[in-house]
């Protein structure tokens, strides 16, 4: 049975995206979301995965309605840039899963096996793979109808329009929107939410409510008392300097740029009117002034531009869904943005618990497995994230030699680097532990190859090994980067519709 009423707290990117999602599944449920607006929003979440495409697919709002209106460009994929100092290995690009890769990445897992067993053989994932190459040429990942290859995407977008949009979207949609701060939360004698009580004195009841109060957690923390999973034992970063710059020369590019700094990274997020830039570094290694410093001489932006410094929390309720409340976003957890995959579990928490409810209904029997597949979920991500910095080839500063030396891995993790290590199939691995649905052999095979963890000496391979047919690969991918349009055209082409 689904909830007559839901009221979600917060309107931030995740409370009014979940607005949209259950006016659209539930259409007979009422809906309400409650922001104090005065709070205002985080407002720094800009780069998505595809998981961002599938959602405004689903609510049925095109890309010439909502892109236009947050200053949106496309996305193939993020491009990392010195995690590694070993020669020909100082930049490689994580595409998103492609159909059109399917007809290289075999090659690329050949090739890259024949390199970890001491073969001179060609393995660096760039050259096997296509969105790269979109991203290197500022092509737009829209196939004409006469070329029937795909190639998936995501978007940079403005936060704080995006929001604007959806709002737009959902309150014509029906959803009741009430400005106010809530200042506690009345709860039932068995543990369950009552209501929200407004700092007005309004009391605001549902069967169901959503905590979307971003990393305050007003409801799932605060009043439900749920139990917070740091990951911050393997996941070092704990604060970012925000700053924003023009729009490169020739137009917004179509991936984020992650380039290693000396405690930890900075983003590049090409939005049509500026470039969005972060530092995500840990105060343990280096001062709030100090990281803010390095960021502005590596923008060469002086002093006049602002900046805007922020605290993070890596970890994960314990139970997403507790009692009758689903926290979201923030509330929910945090994991840091390198992989830009914050809002993507935003989508795939509500729509898996929309599916877990037209399923099971609200009570234990669907909370227990959708918590345990949203916490598997994470610890995914995680895994894939702190793998960035365990595998990465930099030892110039106390952080990169630290973060290459610890050994807090989950035993999923462990298995993927064994493998890889000790020159096993890494493709069964991944198939083996069921992990793909987080990230794919391709995305392994990117970030190990990627930051060049091959050994170093290495035997020219015999007349008897079977070598990749670089030629034929590349004369593929090129051919095939023909059909696409200019990223610049093809955002102009939005804006007239
Ligand atoms: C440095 C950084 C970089 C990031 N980069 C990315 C990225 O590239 N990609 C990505 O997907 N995600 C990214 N994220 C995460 C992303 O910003 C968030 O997941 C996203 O913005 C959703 O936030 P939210 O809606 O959960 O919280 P918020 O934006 O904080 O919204 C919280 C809402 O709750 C309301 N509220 C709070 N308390 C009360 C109260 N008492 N009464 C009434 N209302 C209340 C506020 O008014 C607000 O509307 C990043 C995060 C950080 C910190």
């Amino acid at each position: 049975m689904t909830p007559s009423s839901i009221t979600i707290l917060g309107g931030g990117t995740a409370g009014w995206m979940a607005a949209c999602l259950l006016q659209h599944h539930w259409p007979g449920t009422m809906i309400r979301l409650i922001e104090g607006s005065e709070i205002g929003i985080v407002g720094v979440g800009e780069g998505s995965t595809p998981q961002l495409k599938v959602f405004f697919d689903t609510i049925g709002v095109s890309e010439a309605e909502w892109m236009p209106a947050a200053n949106a460009t496309y996305k193939v994929g993020i491009q990392f840039e010195h995690w590694s100092q070993k020669p020909g290995y100082e930049r490689y690009f994580h595409p998103f899963p492609t159909a059109l890769d399917g007809h290289s990445a075999g090659q690329l897992f050949r090739a890259a096996r024949l390199r970890r067993s001491g073969l001179d053989v060609q393995a660096h994932p760039d050259d096997f793979l296509f969105p790269g190459l979109l991203a290197e040429r500022k092509l737009a990942p829209l196939n004409p109808e006469n070329f029937p290859l795909e190639v998936s995407y995501g978007y940079h977008f403005d936060a704080h329009k995006v929001g604007e949009v959806l709002k737009g979207i959902a309150t014509k949609r029906g959803v009741e929107w009430v400005d106010t701060r809530i200042a506690s939360v009345e709860m039932t004698d068995d543990g369950e939410v009552a209501a929200l009580i407004g700092e007005d004195g309004g009391r605001h009841e549902a069967d169901f409510f959503i905590d979307a109060s971003g990393f305050r957690a007003l409801i799932a923390e605060q009043a439900l008392g749920g139990a917070h999973v740091s990951f911050a034992d393997n996941l070092f970063a704990d604060s970012a300097v925000v700053l924003p710059t023009d729009v490169a020369q020739g137009g917004p590019e179509c991936a984020t740029r992650a380039i290693a700094m000396d405690a930890g990274w900075r983003w590049s997020i090409p939005l049509t009117n500026r470039t969005g830039n972060g530092y995500v570094y840990s105060s343990k290694y280096i001062e709030a002034d100090a990281a803010e410093t390095e960021l502005r001489a590596a923008l060469g932006v002086g002093k006049d531009v602002e900046a805007r410094h922020l605290k993070m929390r890596c970890g994960r309720l314990d139970k997403s869904w507790n009692a009758n409340c689903l926290a979201i976003g923030l509330a929910q957890g945090f994991l840091e943005p390198l992989e830009a995959t914050a809002l993507h579990i935003v989508l795939v928490t509500v729509e898996q618990f929309i599916k877990a409810v037209d399923t099971d209904g609200l009570g234990p029997e669907a909370r227990g497995p959708f918590n345990d597949s949203i916490a598997a979920r994470y610890e995914g991500i995680r895994d894939y994230i702190v793998a960035h910095y365990r595998c990465q080839l930099r030892r110039d500063t106390d952080y990169w030699r630290d973060n290459a030396a610890h050994e807090n891995l989950s035993p999923s993790l462990k298995g993927i680097m064994t493998a890889w290590f000790t020159r096993q199939d890494l493709t069964l691995e991944v198939q083996r532990q069921d992990i793909a649905r987080y990230y794919n052999a391709v995305s392994w095979h990117c970030l190990l190859g990627g930051y060049g963890n091959f050994p170093q000496k290495l035997e020219k391979p015999g007349e008897d090994v079977h070598l990749p047919d670089m030629y034929r690969i590349d004369d593929f991918l090129e051919r095939c980067a023909m059909n696409f349009p200019s990223h610049n055209e093809a955002l102009k082409a939005r804006e007239a519709r």
